[in-house]
């Protein structure tokens, strides 16, 4: 009798604790919260997940803006040939190792004439760029537009890009614009009519309205106040090997490899930030 009673005891302290090692596992599963740009980098593979990961510490995004001391090139987040959608693997091999590299070694050796500048951000910088000595003026220009710009350009890319936009960014360019169509369509027609070297940009303006505009050269828009979303390279490094003189035809394919929600976080940042 006793020995049946401490037996059935035995089994339910064992029940008790199996259950309560069940719910302690579960309590400890983590949960898929979606990752920010905050976040710890880590050594997992690029997706677009951890995209804002593998580009850390170069984000440029309001809140963390560009370093210059020194100004750093930002790794690919995808391999060369990942865009293909819309871009092919020499002209990304090429744009990336050489033109943006140029950009930052450029930006930096004019920085060593005036080493207190490197305590401001790229942005700083290029937002007050009447404060900067006029013997590296234009340099800073240039060179910091061109490493800004440049690491913009490869975040709001994806090989997953593509489609339809998604989430806050669908709202507000159907609200703007009307359509997603109608928007695709001005930003392309901007992309093309904007003669010479340049950009063509979705930005934000201060009273937190969405506009299309295009800037020459490696200017951004942050010189006029504006704050870039989402842009295209239109100069014909970006494009020329494959596509020759078709801008057009680049600027439509482009759209193949457009990472929506990238194009997002950079709308959210901005967001919370000017309100
Ligand atoms: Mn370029």
């Amino acid at each position: 009798m006793i020995i049946k009673f401490l037996r059935q005891q035995f089994v339910l302290l064992l029940t008790g604790v199996f259950l309560v090692s069940v719910l302690f596992a579960c309590q400890r599963v983590p949960i898929a919260d979606s990752p920010t740009p905050t976040a710890t980098p880590t050594a997992t593979p690029a997706t677009e997940a951890t995209l804002a990961n593998t580009l850390f510490p170069p984000v440029a995004y309001p809140d963390r803006e560009l370093s210059a001391s020194p100004a750093q090139l930002p790794k690919l987040p995808f391999a060369y040939d990942a865009l293909e959608k819309a871009i092919d693997a020499e002209t990304m091999k090429l744009h990336h190792d050489r033109h943006h590299a140029t950009y930052v070694e450029n930006l930096n050796e004019a920085l060593q004439k005036h080493p207190e500048l490197q305590n401001r951000s790229v942005e700083a910088m290029l937002r007050d760029l009447n404060s900067i000595p006029e013997d590296i003026r234009e340099t800073v220009r240039n060179n910091g537009g061109g490493h800004l710009n440049h690491t913009i350009f490869w975040q709001i890319m994806s090989p997953n890009g593509g489609g339809e936009p998604t989430g806050e960014i669908a709202q507000q360019i159907n609200q703007t614009f009307g359509s997603f169509d109608a928007f695709r369509k001005q930003f392309n027609e901007e992309g093309e009519d904007r003669f010479g070297s340049g950009w063509v940009w979705l930005v934000r303006n201060e009273q937190g309205q969405l506009q299309i505009a295009t800037t020459p050269n490696q200017d951004s828009p942050i010189m006029d106040g504006l704050y870039p979303i989402m842009g295209n390279d239109v100069w014909e490094h970006a494009y020329y090997l494959r596509y020759q003189n078709r801008r057009a035809e680049y600027l439509n394919n482009w759209w193949n490899v457009v990472n929506w929600s990238e194009i997002n976080r950079r709308l959210q940042a901005v967001s919370q930030q000017q309100g």
